[in-house]
């Protein structure tokens, strides 16, 4: 669909569906458990259900909100059913109507009071860096004291990065050399508190191409977790501060596929709000994916010889939301002597999908597990991904297994390139990627 496109309600949507079982292969609780209920066909199925009038039952909620919302199914499918806009829709009805057992209500408020909230999640960084570096954390995981009381809490303090101090970025990064131009850049919530390193090799290596890149200080949280979770609403007011906030600039780079592919989204988002629906069709426009954007841009700073080998993970949101698929592989090629592996069934969700591993944290380990025996398979020392859930997710699959791999995003690969840092930067003890 395009911003031109006129909205479709859901029965419309529903009727693309000829049945034919096509997305079956490459949707990951299908995958896991084998229930045509919890496929794409088979939520279609009951969505079509609830058109007919059927009563939104627990155990319909319970399929609903077993969906990673990954879009495999999106890509799959042949007759170009749009799954994204049926689970959007349907959703926001689950959280209207479903009600939730007081724990997991608690659960969900806890969790969208905290994460799209930059200040909340500062106030949390210290504290638990303080925790990182005492021996409590081995103690604590050893225990089960927190699996006991809440497997999602246990879930939380498993996937939360090492972390390092957090430098604040300024508001604006000079271009190195002759300008090309002038972007906007998203820092985002999770990435700025718990990945500040991504979002400094981001800004460097813009500057170092020819940007001049602006980042504004009033920028908020883009409403992703908001939207992927039903929470319209509120996302909506997410996105109105977002678009406010890179109004002047005629580009935005985003370097988390979650955040750029809802930004993307926008244009849907406030398509009924006669206020907002042309600004927001703007900013959905002027939005692009670092790897995207850069890929666009074309080389022009000297690429370093970084002898590395690296496994490069699809993000659902940028691969199956955005399509961008070529393009990071295309700038990780660029980098003389560095070597990119596949990973195997690169369609399947690594199970983090926005808040999923937090409601979802066995389903979510289930397929973080075999993300990184995917990744392990293919020997290489550094695995690269787009998207801060992605990260932490596969990083504790990782750690869980064992196994001994560092995972960076595509710009400090590249920062680490352009500077000539070597692959010390990258892979090894003394490696800076984790913050
Ligand atoms: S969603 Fe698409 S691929 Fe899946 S059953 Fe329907 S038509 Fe077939
Ligand atoms: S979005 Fe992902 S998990 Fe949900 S039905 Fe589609 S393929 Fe399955």
């Amino acid at each position: 669909m395009t911003a031109a496109d006129p909205p479709r309600d859901r029965p419309s949507l529903l009727g693309d569906c000829v049945h034919c079982g096509f997305c079956l292969p490459t949707c990951p609780t299908y995958v896991l458990w084998g229930e045509e209920m919890d496929s794409p066909r088979g939520r279609i199925h009951l969505m079509a259900q609830r058109e007919e009038g059927a009563p939104l039952s627990p155990e319909m909620a319970g399929h609903f909100d077993a969906c990673l919302g990954c879009m495999a199914c999106v890509t799959a499918c042949p007759s170009g059913v749009q799954y994204d806009r049926l689970i959007e829709m349907t959703r926001a009805e689950v959280e209207a109507e479903h009600p939730r057992p007081l724990r997991e209500k608690l659960l969900r408020e806890a969790v969208f009071r905290l994460f799209p909230y930059r200040r909340r999640l500062r106030a949390v960084r210290g504290p638990l860096r303080l925790y990182q570096r005492s021996g409590l954390p081995a103690l604590v995981r050893r225990s089960g004291v927190l699996e006991r009381i809440s497997p999602s809490l246990a879930a939380m303090e498993r996937l939360a990065p090492p972390l390092g101090p957090a430098p604040r970025l300024p508001e604006r990064v000079a271009a190195r050399g002759t300008r090309r131009a002038t972007v906007g850049m998203l820092t985002g919530c999770v990435q700025g508190e718990f990945f500040p390193g991504v979002n400094a090799a981001t800004a460097r290596v813009l500057a170092l191409e020819g940007c001049d890149v602006v980042i504004p200080r009033d920028q908020g949280c883009c409403g992703a977790l908001s939207l992927h979770s039903g929470r319209a609403e509120e996302a909506a007011a997410f996105a109105r501060a977002t678009i406010a906030a890179f109004e002047a600039v005629d580009v935005v780079v985003v370097n988390s596929a979650g955040c750029g592919s809802s930004m993307k989204d926008y244009a849907d988002v406030l398509a009924d709000d006669p206020a907002w629906a042309r600004r927001a069709a703007a900013l959905s426009a002027k939005t692009r994916d670092f790897a995207e954007f850069v890929d666009e841009l074309g080389p022009r700073a000297e690429r370093h010889p970084l002898p590395v080998t690296v496994a490069y993970h699809d993000a659902c949101h940028l691969s199956h939301a955005q399509k961008i698929r070529s393009q990071p592989r295309r700038l990780l090629a660029g980098i003389p002597e560095l070597a990119v592996r596949e990973i195997a069934d690169p369609d399947v969700c690594c199970g983090s999908a926005g808040t999923y591993n937090l409601f979802q944290p066995e389903a979510a380990a289930r397929l973080g597990d075999r993300k990184a025996g995917s990744v392990r398979a293919t020997d290489a020392e550094l695995l690269v991904a787009a998207n801060p859930g992605c990260s932490m997710q596969i990083a504790t699959a990782l750690r869980r297994q064992g196994a001994d791999i560092a995972v960076a995003h595509t710009a400090q690969v590249l920062d680490a390139s352009l500077r000539g840092l070597g692959r010390g930067a990258l892979v090894g003890s003394d490696s800076s990627t984790d913050n």
